[in-house]
Parts: C-alpha cells; structure tokens; sequence
C-alpha cells in the first residue's frame, strides 16, 4: 500500500521519543478505549470534526453537502450516518468551524514534509515517531516509510497499542525501529475485552517477543486512567506481567481529559465517568511506587 490515510502530523514534538521530533498521526486503531486522547484518529476514514465555538451560523456548508448530512439544528451539525468525509463544507465554511480530519499521502510526499527537520532531529537527537490511531494499522505503507526514513538516517520510532500480527510487525517494521513505545491497559482479559473491544493475549504475547528480541529498545507505557487502569489490583497486576517478561524501562501517561472535548468534536460519545481534571502529581506519584523496579521514563 503506497497511499495511507494521515489524521495530523505534528512537528517539533518533545514527548514522544529524543529530541526534537515530528509525530505521524495515522487513522484508524482496532481499539476502543474510553480515555483515548486522540479519538479523532480511532477511524480509519477522513471525516469531519465541527467546532461549535468558531460557527458563526451563516449556514452555508447545509446546501453545500451532497448527502443532506448537516441540519442546523441538529447539535453538532452533522449526521455521521450520512457524512461521507468527502470535505466539501469545510471549503465552504467562512469561519474555520470544519476541518477535515485525515489526509492521503504517499510515501514520497510524506517524507519531504518529515525530512524539512533534519536539522533539528540532527542538533537535538531526535527524529520521527509514528503514532495515531494504531500505525500498524497500516503496516504496509509504514515499513516502507521506515525503510526510506532509516535510508535517510534518520532515528525512528513507534506508538503502539500492541495489537498486529506479529509475524509481519517482525518481518517488514522492526529492523527499521530505534525505539517502540509499547502499551499496556490493562492485565485482565475479560476486562480487556469489555472495555477496550479486544482480547489483550495478542498484545502481551507481542511484548514478549519484542523484548526477547530488542529489550533495550522498548518502553512500556501504562495511562493511568481512573476507575479504569489506575487501580490498585489492575497496576499491581500490569506492574508484575511486565516485570516478569523482562521488561526494563517504563513509562507512565497521567490522564488528562483533553480527548473528551476532541470525541465531541467528531461526534463521539463521551463516558461521562471520566473526570474532567487531570491525575494529579500526588496520584501520580503514588503509581510510579508500583514500578519502583523499572527504570521509569518521563512521557
Ligand atoms: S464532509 Fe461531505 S458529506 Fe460530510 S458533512 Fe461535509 S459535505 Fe456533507
Ligand atoms: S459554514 Fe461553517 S460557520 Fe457557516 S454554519 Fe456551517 S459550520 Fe457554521
């Protein structure tokens, strides 16, 4: 596949890797996390996020869409049944109120744009991450970027939920990676599958041989999610697998309730147990004892 469908691409990122990097939002991940911070990217289609703040209520994207999708007096403008992403309203909007969310690139235009901060990467150890929505979701347009940017000599690395096959993971991504940041939610399975859509057996049995094969290569990171992975038996659990599987290096993701107003954006439901404050650094601290054990990396 040498077209992938890109949600945002992020540039002089700090916190996703060394250094100064630019982040690859992809679309489209198989998961469905509740907390999810970037829900605008869960999936694998370009749709349309509305930003009721910016609507000046002019009207003009209502007969401007072919599919009758937009009714003023809907809340949130659109009907995503009938939206197709097909981004003509957002041409039409006079007050920046849509923005179509996914893009096609191939992989030679993504990587101009991703090589203009050689510079940066070079003077501050940094370089790429691919992140998303899941990029193994498209594993086969991302090898191939991998391949070009390690030509390019360029230091890579990956945002994972763990979830792909790992025969083509190993086969086609991870000669190409410097460094796969790694999640883990959540260790029982019934749970997993409950809440996050899917059975987390495939995740850990991935962690497992990734860090047989490159354990030095690897940070797992943990979101520290209330009421839902920010309990006492799911971290002590989640703490133990890890450890036992030989795991050195950990990273924990404090929540933070930015994603809930991006799910509204583009239509998605919020739970609304989440809280609307993010995990404060006493709550923070008190996780971090829980993996005392590891060497623990700053997010
Ligand atoms: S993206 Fe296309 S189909 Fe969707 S609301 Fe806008 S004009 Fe209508
Ligand atoms: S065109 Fe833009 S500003 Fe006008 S009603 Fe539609 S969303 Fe609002």
């Amino acid at each position: 596949m040498r077209i992938a469908l890109v949600g945002d691409i992020g540039r002089y990122a700090l916190h996703d890797g060394p250094g100064i990097r630019t982040t690859v939002f992809f679309k489209g991940c198989p998961l469905c996390c509740p907390w999810c911070h970037n829900p605008e990217f869960r999936s694998p289609f370009p749709e349309v996020a509305f930003y009721a703040s910016r609507c000046i209520g002019c009207g003009d994207c209502m007969p401007a869409c072919p599919e009758g999708a937009i009714d003023m007096e809907r809340p949130g403008l659109i009907d995503r049944n009938l939206c197709n992403g097909c981004g003509i309203c957002v041409q039409v909007c006079p007050g920046r109120a849509l923005e179509l969310v996914g893009q096609e690139y191939e992989v030679e235009s993504l990587l101009e744009i991703l090589l203009r901060d050689r510079l940066f990467y070079e003077i501050s150890g940094g370089g790429i991450t691919l992140s998303g929505g899941e990029p193994t979701a498209q594993m086969d347009f991302v090898g191939l970027l991998l391949g070009r940017l390690k030509g390019e000599g360029i230091n890579t690395a990956i945002e994972t939920n763990g979830y792909f096959p790992w025969s083509v993971f190993a086969g086609i991504l991870l000669d190409y990676l410097d460094l796969v940041l790694f999640d883990v939610k959540l260790a029982d399975p019934a749970e997993h599958r409950r809440i996050i859509g899917v059975d987390n057996g495939v995740i850990l049995a991935n962690l497992a041989r990734l860090i047989e094969l490159r354990p030095d290569d690897v940070v797992v990171r943990v979101p520290l999610i209330p009421g839902y992975t920010a309990t006492e038996q799911n971290i002590t659990a989640l703490a133990d697998r890890v450890r036992a599987l030989g795991v050195k290096r950990c990273s924990l993701l404090p929540y933070h309730p930015y994603g809930l107003s991006k799910a509204e954006h583009v239509g998605l439901a919020v739970d609304s147990s989440l809280p609307e404050k993010p995990l404060g650094p006493k709550e923070v601290a008190r996780w971090r004892q829980f993996f005392d054990w590891a060497e623990l990396v700053e997010p």
